[in-house]
């Protein structure tokens, strides 16, 4: 149409002299509105590393690496904020439902992505015979605070729970020792303490 109508002359006449609907970030601020989902965060006292978000993050954001040296381990979580896509998943299928949470931060550019990530580690139970990872001590922990009293049927969290309570001293298997009844007091994986049972029902 050659000549415009005479509704858009008068808006564009207006809008000359208006402010513009956009704001001028980044040289002024941006709050966003409340329950924005902006960059994740691990809250390091609610976490228990159980890798739960990682599995569920859709962008595969969440990288969960375990490091294991001379019987003992640390499990670390990172989000890598350049491939997080703000979905929320991580924090609505969180084990302990806060152990990350969406910060209304949304400003992450950065020119280093090596810069855009947050970690977050934890301390692994090892198995005592084998060692293969068990989970972390937090996770372990965690259940057996859940438990109760409960806890005290499963001997991984009942050792767990008396080391806290002061009652047992940590200690270590010698790996080169063969599995005997005794052993059922450690952490032992599935796997080694199955062997423990079945030695002590059938024998060597
Ligand atoms: S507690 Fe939550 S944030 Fe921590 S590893 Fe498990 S699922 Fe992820
Ligand atoms: S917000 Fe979504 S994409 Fe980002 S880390 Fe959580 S689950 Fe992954």
């Amino acid at each position: 149409m050659r000549t415009p109508k005479v509704r858009e002359l008068g808006e564009a006449l207006r809008s000359l002299f208006s402010r513009p609907y956009t704001i001028r970030f980044p040289y002024e601020p941006s709050v966003p509105p409340e329950a924005f989902r902006g960059k994740p965060k691990f809250v390091e006292a609610d976490c228990i590393g159980c890798g739960a978000c990682a599995q569920v993050c859709p962008a595969n954001a969440i990288e969960v690496v375990d490091h294991v040296e001379d019987g003992k381990g640390r499990r670390v979580l990172t989000i890598h904020h350049d491939h997080c896509i703000f979905c929320g998943q991580c924090h609505r299928y969180c084990t302990t439902l806060e152990g990350v949470v969406l910060t209304n931060e949304f400003d992450t550019g950065t020119y280093d992505r090596t810069l855009a990530v947050s970690t977050v580690e934890k301390e692994l139970v090892i198995c005592q015979e084998c060692g293969e990872v068990i989970a972390t001590v937090d996770q372990i922990r965690w259940v057996a605070q859940r438990l109760g009293p409960k806890a005290f049927g499963n001997m991984g969290l009942a050792l767990m729970l008396s080391q806290d309570l002061g009652l047992v001293a940590e200690s270590m298997r010698d790996p080169a020792r063969a599995l005997e009844r005794g052993d059922n007091v450690s952490f032992l994986c599935p796997r080694c303490r199955r062997e423990v049972i079945l030695y002590e029902q059938w024998g060597p």
